[in-house]
């Protein structure tokens, strides 16, 4: 059963196009679609925040106040939610499985950022406080089958969440929950599952799959090495959502009062097999490569999908954008990154 919390009794305000945005991890990958999305729709007072310098941000937007703060510091978030009416939370030290089950520790120290955040953003009356969960955060004994059938919201509990990074984010919803059942500030949570798309890591070890395959194709194209590498033995499953959907859906949520304090899907429900995914980044780069299966390398869970029928209840919508799509844009954008990288000039990296 999942815990229930108390329903808005009266509208929660929301910011409107004057009000200040405060949007933390703005340095990274969704987080600074995030500001792009919310800048393009019109609000004007937007904070964008990452413990980054700013030159090394993935994109800064026009028009967009930047701060370089460490969040994991208390009273850099009072400075960071000075006068904002939304505070959006995804700041964390993260990265694909490669990061994840190798920084344990990193990912759990991201609990001092929620917990300074949530609470300084109570502290200055922020209406509306969004926090990015994750997948990760489910029971992982339900994650054993590649053929997995897909994950509902209530499937956190009981908890067994990925070692490190899903604790961390289990813990922080609950956080998110208690200032809504406790001190009245209404908090929005979305487990996120696998997020992909421009602007987001595609090399240095942070990078997840779809960005890690299609640069590695592109590699073998480049070098003529006519091989690929993949890591496990490609017959893991997982959904992957396209960012332009991400950042739709955190929008939604936050703006659904029937939301409040409870943990929501947001992912696509297309589930796709790692062996596919390599097929399709071939297609899309018209090559055909011999694959080597690394049974040793971090694999993560056999099967991951998002059971969609809350979302859809909810807010009668889902992620929708077919992955084949998605990953065509993503393949070639990593392709202008590395001609630009190649030019010597800066890059996501
Ligand atoms: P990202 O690494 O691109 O962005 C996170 C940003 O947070 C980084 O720029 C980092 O510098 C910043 N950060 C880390 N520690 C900080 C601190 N102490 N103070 C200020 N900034 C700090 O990651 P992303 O993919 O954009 O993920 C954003 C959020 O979504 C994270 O909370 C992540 O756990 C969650 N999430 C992402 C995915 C995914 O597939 N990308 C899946 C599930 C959940």
């Amino acid at each position: 059963m999942a815990y229930e919390f108390p329903k808005a009794k009266e509208p929660i305000p929301s910011a409107g196009k004057d009000d200040l945005i405060v949007i933390a991890g703005a340095g990274g990958f969704i987080a600074g679609n995030l500001a792009a999305y919310f800048s393009k729709k019109g609000f004007k007072r937007i904070r964008a925040i990452d413990k980054k310098p700013i030159y090394e941000w993935y994109q800064t937007v026009p028009g967009v106040e930047n701060l370089c703060l460490d969040l994991s510091i208390e009273e850099n978030c009072r400075r960071a939610v000075q006068g904002a009416t939304e505070v959006y939370n995804l700041a964390a030290d993260m990265g694909g499985m490669g990061f994840i089950e190798t920084h344990r520790v990193d990912c759990l120290r991201s609990i001092l950022i929620n917990t300074h955040m949530v609470d300084a953003a109570w502290r200055a009356g922020a209406k509306r406080y969004f926090y990015s969960s994750s997948a990760c955060a489910y029971n992982t004994d339900l994650q054993k089958d590649p053929h997995v059938r897909a994950l509902k919201e209530s499937d956190a509990y009981p908890a067994m969440s990925e070692r490190g990074y899903g604790w961390e984010k289990l813990l922080s919803e609950m956080f998110c929950q208690e200032y809504w059942a406790e001190r009245g500030m209404a908090t929005f949570i979305a487990r996120f599952h696998n997020v992909y798309g421009p602007f987001g890591t595609w090399m240095g070890g942070r990078e997840k799959a779809p960005a890690a395959i299609a640069r590695k194709v592109q590699e073998a194209i480049e070098g003529k090495t006519g091989t690929i590498d993949i890591w496990g033995d490609g017959t893991q499953t997982r959904s992957f959502m396209y960012i332009d959907d991400c950042v739709q859906g955190i929008d939604k949520i936050t703006h659904c009062d029937e939301l409040v304090a409870t943990p929501i899907n947001l992912g696509s429900s297309e589930l796709i097999e790692i062996n596919h995914l390599v097929s399709l980044a071939e297609e899309i780069g018209g090559v055909k490569l011999k694959r080597t299966y690394d049974p040793t390398a971090p694999k993560g869970v056999a099967g991951r999908n998002s059971d969609n029928t809350f979302i859809k209840q909810v807010l009668k919508w889902e992620p929708s954008t077919p992955f084949k799509v998605g990953l065509e844009k993503t393949y070639r954008w990593i392709e202008t990154q590395r001609a630009a990288r190649a030019a010597g000039k800066r890059v996501v990296d």
